[in-house]
């Protein structure tokens, strides 16, 4: 039977919901944040060095942080806003044999099939020539990339569904010939603009099914994005929750985690160091001992176990939904955690008092990484890799244990909380 109230887990269905793109994620939780007392500031602007919970956003990332009284120390959750999906081009209408079609490039690690045949929206963020942004979420079925049909394609359940991205991933999204400017055309018109005043564009596809409970007592939680605003919203809640943290707790969302990191407001960009050091004030000596006795934990979703593939996980280390957040442990530091970060992940998870399992990959399957081992690697802050476990990681809706979200968040309110 279910562990927890669901009311965490359904809060989580309507950040999704609310979230279908990185800009999307940071004005939810920005909203949420001003509902609990922070305020936004601009990072061109010189900031109030009083008291109080403040949030800065850059370009799909979010730092969110309570300040009381002098920094001694930051205690760091970190997540990512972003998620493989398909990103509309620059010129999109286009089009082949009767049909209007919307050319995308492919946005990070996704598994085509898992595009097929799923009704899809679109959202994103239109920059206008008084250099606002306009966000634009179309939720409604819209686009779809059509399977091609088995009798056409005889051979697919022994060779594998192979799309090629450029020629064979491309969505439909009505009949006629393709017109030039009539996707921005739409999509300016959904968000009550005009195209004329739109001067850049970032769209992406969007699955539109609502998140569900699964299963025979209703364990498991499907949805699209739970990597990673499965985190991200964790973070959110832990440190709204967090008014008495004896150090200072600091939440962290990038976006760009799917596609490297390598942007000017990603995890590799010096976009958290630059806050955390206006933050702190004083000097390179201060912020130098700030930052020894800073942790940061890292949240991303693993791998639980498959049970049609369990000869894919390492034996001996099989993290289960409802099993509570798994520590991610690699020898060579694709996640970043040894000893000293392994006692940094007890001690939160013991004064959270829930339960906590290993993820490890087997030695001839290497796994992926993430944002730990690069913002570790960029401030010089001890760092642990933590995460909860999910199936079909980037497909177009995935599968976690409905427990697990309130778990991390417990996770996060321990780290913040702990001395
Ligand atoms: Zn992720």
């Amino acid at each position: 039977m279910p562990r927890f109230d669901r009311s965490h887990t359904d809060d989580l269905a309507e950040y999704i919901r609310l979230s279908p793109t990185p800009y999307h994620a940071c004005a939810v939780a920005g909203a949420r944040l001003e509902a609990a007392g922070f305020r936004r500031l601009r990072e061109a602007d010189a900031w109030p060095g009083e008291s109080g919970g403040y949030y800065v956003v850059r370009d799909g990332s979010i730092i969110a942080w309570r300040q009381g009284g002098p920094v001694e120390a930051f205690r760091i959750f970190g997540a990512h806003t972003d998620t493989p999906t398909l990103k509309v081009k620059p010129r999109p209408d286009t089009g082949s044999g009767g049909w209007k079609q919307v050319a995308c490039e492919v946005y990070g690690g996704v598994p085509r099939d898992t595009w097929l045949d799923r009704d899809l929206g679109v959202a994103g963020r239109l920059v206008m020539r008084d250099g606002s942004h306009v966000l634009v979420h179309v939720d409604r079925p819209v686009l779809r990339v059509p399977r091609l049909a088995i009798h056409l394609d005889r051979k697919v359940n022994e060779e594998g569904q192979k799309l090629n991205p450029q020629t064979q991933f491309t969505p439909v999204w009505g009949l006629g010939e393709p017109r030039a400017g009539e996707f921005l055309e739409f999509a300016a018109a959904e968000a009550g603009v005009e195209a004329k005043d739109v001067l850049g564009f970032d769209l992406f596809t969007a699955a539109c099914d609502r998140p569900s409970y699964l299963g025979k007592d209703g364990e498991l939680f499907a949805a699209w994005r739970l990597d990673n605003l499965l985190s991200t919203h964790a973070g959110l809640a832990a440190l709204i929750a967090a008014e008495d943290a004896e150090q200072t707790p600091v939440f962290v969302s990038f976006n760009y985690e799917e596609i490297g990191s390598m942007t000017y407001s990603a995890a590799q960009s010096p976009f958290l160091e630059s806050v955390l050091r206006r933050v702190a004030g004083g000097d390179f000596e201060r912020f130098a001992r700030i930052t020894a006795a800073s942790r940061m934990m890292s949240a991303d979703t693993g791998n639980a176990l498959h049970p049609n593939y369990a000869e894919r996980h390492e034996p001996g280390h099989h993290p289960m939904p409802n099993g509570g957040p798994m520590i991610k442990v690699s020898a060579n530091q694709r996640y970043a955690t040894g000893a000293e970060e392994q006692a940094v992940f007890t001690a939160a998870a013991e004064r959270a008092g829930i339960p906590w399992q290993y993820y490890v990959n087997r030695n001839d399957i290497p796994g992926g990484t993430t944002i730990g081992p690069l913002s570790g690697t960029q401030l010089g802050v001890l760092t642990v890799d933590v995460g909860a476990p999910i199936l079909s990681m980037h497909s177009s809706r995935e599968l976690c244990g409905a427990d697990d979200p309130a778990y991390l968040a417990d996770l996060a309110l321990g780290l913040y909380t702990c001395p």
